[in-house]
């Protein structure tokens, strides 16, 4: 337990399984990917006969329930946030890899597939008394380097404003509604996921094309980011062009920030985006945070398999 200690970010590789489409058009292909939890090691297939191996801290094959992703990925974090500290979950990858899954999950349904963010808010409802404490949220979504509020959409350019002293980021146009109960928050996150995707298609955008971030004061921050894959920008334009720029622009701060943490670098560039200077308290000193990679198995997207692999090495 590495609690409060400066330092690296915990990453996590969660494979998916196999879709039905997968399950018929790969069916003679191997999964691009052989996950040893035990040992730790991920391996990437190169050909038939040889791979390359890479470490994590955890590997969750298509077997981990959401339960044990939970308490590998969150319950840490959620555990340091309820003592004090500043506390990060993300999820990085491709789309189409279960980063909503994995984080969104409602599971109103199937009560066992609910995400991080809802199990998060049990944890923290059971361990705080709402008596004498108050719990409250902002949800929010960066896209192309604008925050808009997923709680109240006429709220569509919130600034980041900086204390000069502490440094410590704040949002104050940002709506925060106090949580009542565990319910209450379910609802809050629908209305939020109801409201992106508004906003999104007003904007002629995708969900995947920007990040979603939750922040429960005290302060807890959940990121479901813009999905990781290669845009062709030489086949794209206008906006489809500004888009890809602005997501790369953002997931490589992102890197950046994460690597300075993984060499204990004494600068953490957090200034060179809007997404990092929001999560710049994920950066520091106490901070706690947790990195899940999400990647299919289908051996047609070994590629982009391969580039979020190597993005979650990068901050090991
Ligand atoms: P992303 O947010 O990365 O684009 P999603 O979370 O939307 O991906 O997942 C894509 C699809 O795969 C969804 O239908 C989701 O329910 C399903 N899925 C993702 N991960 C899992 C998993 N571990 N087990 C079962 N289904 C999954
Ligand atoms: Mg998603």
């Amino acid at each position: 337990d590495d609690t409060g200690v400066p330092g690296r970010v915990r990453v996590a590789v969660r494979l998916r399984p196999r879709n039905a489409e997968e399950r018929v058009a790969d069916a003679d292909f191997p999964d691009c990917v052989e996950l040893q939890p035990e040992v730790k090691r991920l391996k990437l297939r190169k050909n038939n006969w040889d791979s390359d191996t890479y470490e994590f801290d955890e590997l969750l094959t298509e077997f981990a329930s959401q339960k044990r992703v939970y308490e590998v990925v969150a319950k840490p974090v959620v555990e340091s946030v309820l003592d004090g500290y500043n506390g990060t979950v993300m999820a990085y990858g491709q789309t189409g890899t279960g980063k909503t899954y994995t984080l969104g999950q409602l599971g109103e349904e199937d009560t066992a597939a609910r995400g991080i963010m809802v199990r998060a808010m049990e944890d923290i409802l059971a361990d705080v008394s709402l008596e004498t404490n108050s719990v409250s949220m902002s949800y929010l979504q960066l896209y192309m380097e604008t925050i808009q509020d997923l709680l109240n959409p006429t709220n569509d350019n919130i600034s980041i404003v900086e204390d000069p002293k502490s440094g410590d980021v704040s949002l104050p146009g940002a709506t925060l509604v106090e949580i009542r109960n565990q319910q209450s928050f379910v609802d809050l996150l629908r209305l939020g996921e109801a409201h992106r995707f508004a906003a999104n298609t007003k904007l002629n955008a995708e969900s995947s094309r920007s990040h979603a971030i939750l922040m429960v004061h005290g302060k807890l921050v959940i990121v479901d980011l813009a999905g990781s894959e290669r845009i062709d920008k030489s086949g794209s334009e206008g906006h489809t062009l500004e888009e890809a720029k602005s997501i790369n622009l953002s997931l490589s701060a992102l890197g950046k920030c994460i690597n300075a943490l993984a060499e204990n670098s004494a600068h953490v560039p957090v200034r060179d985006s809007k997404l990092t200077r929001l999560l710049r308290d994920s950066f520091g000193g106490t901070a706690r945070t947790s990195l899940v990679i999400t990647i299919g198995p289908s051996p047609r997207h070994r590629g982009e398999t391969a580039s979020t692999i190597m993005f979650g090495q990068r901050a090991m």
